[in-house]
């Protein structure tokens, strides 16, 4: 996708502050963070989200899920973590890119 600015991060055309990457996904930090930590993983191919699945995608989503305890620890966030999944307009997405924050630092209040 042209237009898609994690796309674009993806291909190395805008700079991001990867913190992991692989042949499925890569793993930057929120250029605007909401806590001490956090991450946005994204897969390299483009999925506007988690309406734009289907069950070709679920080893990706697998791997998705079990990178986050990987990752969270890896930034010391040895209590807990939280994730998100913006998901369309009316669930405050703003880019359509799928991605997964992972959320910590602090204790986090509840939700
Ligand atoms: P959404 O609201 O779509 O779930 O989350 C999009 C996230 O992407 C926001 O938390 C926003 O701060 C982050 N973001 C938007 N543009 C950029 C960018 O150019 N670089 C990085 N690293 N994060 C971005
Ligand atoms: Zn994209």
């Amino acid at each position: 996708m042209s237009d898609c600015l994690f796309c674009k991060i993806v291909a190395g055309e805008i700079p991001a502050d990867i913190v992991h990457q692989d042949d499925q996904v890569v793993v930057f930090r929120d250029i605007n963070p909401k806590a001490k930590v956090h991450l946005l993983v994204i897969p390299r191919i483009h999925v506007t989200g988690l309406n734009g699945i289907n069950s070709e995608h679920d080893a990706l989503m697998a791997h998705m899920l079990r990178l986050l305890p990987e990752l969270a620890a890896r930034e010391g966030l040895e209590t807990g973590f939280r994730t998100i999944i913006n998901t369309g307009k009316g669930g405050g997405q703003e880019v359509f890119h799928l991605h997964i924050h992972l959320l910590g630092g602090d204790d986090l209040p509840g939700f």
